[in-house]
């Protein structure tokens, strides 16, 4: 069997990263102001990325960037955003099926999040990806094994069944919609 991983909020508990840097505001709408007038600009987060612009913004002072950097550098490495069983979960299934992480965002900084939890030795493959993350899957179309795709978002979800109709979607609310479903297996 294949399965098909996402990794925001389907393995790693995103949330916990922007309760995290919703910490350089002072209240929590400011945070949600600059990051959707970020993502408008750049499209794809990247932590070092958005305090650039906090600077341009004027939020943040030139001589805090290097500070907060390694502040959120040190929370992904030392907070767990995946369970522990969870991973030995995973790990087991790995043993006998092939793993796929498939995750849209920036490169770098999607690697970081991934390292930081020490995922990367779980996966056969890892894929990140700019673009749709349908235009990542070319390579399982012809395969006929039985393919899990596990995710959280719906309309993604959608977009997967219609271009691969033999994938199962697993849609992932939280993190026990994840376990229920490893349990399985
Ligand atoms: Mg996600």
């Amino acid at each position: 069997m294949i399965f098909i991983f996402d990794l925001d909020d389907t393995l790693i508990n995103t949330k916990k990263i922007k309760k995290e840097i919703k910490k350089i505001f002072d209240q929590d709408d400011k945070f949600d102001y600059y990051y959707q007038k970020f993502l408008k600009k750049e499209k794809l987060f990247n932590f070092l990325n958005f305090l650039s612009f906090l600077k341009t913004e004027k939020v943040i002072e030139e001589k805090n960037i290097k500070k907060l950097q390694k502040q959120h550098k040190d929370f992904l490495k030392n907070t767990s955003l995946i369970s522990q069983e969870t991973k030995n979960k995973i790990k087991n299934i790995g043993k006998n099926h092939d793993l796929i992480l498939l995750t849209l965002g920036e490169k770098k900084y999607q690697r970081e999040k991934i390292k930081s939890q020490k995922l990367d030795s779980y996966f056969k493959k890892i894929v990140i990806t700019k673009e749709k993350k349908e235009n990542s899957l070319n390579f399982l179309q012809n395969k006929k094994d039985t393919t899990y795709f596990i995710n959280d978002k719906k309309a993604e979800n959608k977009i997967i069944k219609k271009k691969f109709p033999h994938f199962h979607i697993i849609h992932i609310k939280n993190e026990k919609d994840l376990e229920k479903f490893l349990c399985k297996f």
